[in-house]
């Protein structure tokens, strides 16, 4: 039998890899999230015999029992990719490997005093509304600084760097302008935390634009798994 998990992975790392000849870029420095969420462990199972190792869930309580179920495989990186409750935040603390959307001081805070002693320091990205809409969550750009300043005393998270959701528009070109507000956001930042590694920018719909507005973590859903219901 075929696997169509695996044969998508590949379809999606050729294009990666077409993208950042095309912005000069290596390849090598972009990370392939594969989003789950929704989708039954039998599909991440496929996809991690395909030799794939980083997957996305956006739900705490599915994202849990998936991890949960998948134990056996323990070298599965998880992240966590959606919004957050702060009743929640033990949750994640105690199951993930990444947290991409972090919006909120008092969310970090927690994520760090709940993260197991044993554990290595939580991933964190700082989510960012990039194109200010109302509906969506994450810091507004201007508010970026004051909050890395106030993360840096929390010792069981480890900053990597920006998420967003750009403002859902098939247009290369509109993609584009808000994916080149991150890209500048996160270059002005890195100039205090050259640490910084990760962009994580890039859905389905505008892989290609974020690789060349310097994605470095693409969080690629359906194109791996298929449309969800
Ligand atoms: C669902 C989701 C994705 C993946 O979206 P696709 O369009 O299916 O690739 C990426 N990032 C976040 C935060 C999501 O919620």
């Amino acid at each position: 039998m075929t696997n169509q998990i695996a044969d998508n992975i590949d379809t999606v790392k050729a294009q990666i890899k077409a993208c950042a000849k095309q912005a000069g870029r290596d390849e090598n420095n972009i990370e392939l999230l594969a989003v789950s969420k929704t989708k039954p462990v039998s599909d991440i199972v496929l996809a991690y015999e395909a030799g794939h190792r980083n997957f996305g869930e956006n739900y705490v309580q599915e994202g849990v029992d998936k991890i949960t179920e998948l134990k056996h495989l323990p070298d599965i990186i998880w992240h966590f990719i959606g919004p957050l409750q702060s009743n929640k935040t033990r949750l994640v603390a105690e199951n993930f490997d990444w947290m991409h959307s972090v919006d909120r001081y008092k969310i970090a805070k927690r994520l760090n005093d709940q993260r197991p002693a044993f554990a290595a320091p939580l991933n964190i990205c700082v989510q960012i509304n990039i194109d200010e809409e109302e509906t969506k969550t994450g810091i507004l750009p201007q508010n970026l600084m004051p909050m890395l300043a106030q993360l840096t005393s929390l010792s069981k998270l480890r900053v990597r760097g920006l998420m967003a959701i750009p403002k859902s528009t098939k247009v290369p070109s509109e993609q584009i302008a808000s994916l080149r507000k991150m890209q500048t956001l996160f270059e002005a930042a890195k100039q205090s935390y050259p640490e910084f590694d990760t962009l994580s920018i890039g859905m389905s719909n505008d892989l290609a634009s974020a690789i060349t507005c310097g994605s470095t973590m693409v969080r690629v859903g359906t194109a791996i798994f298929g449309a969800r219901d």
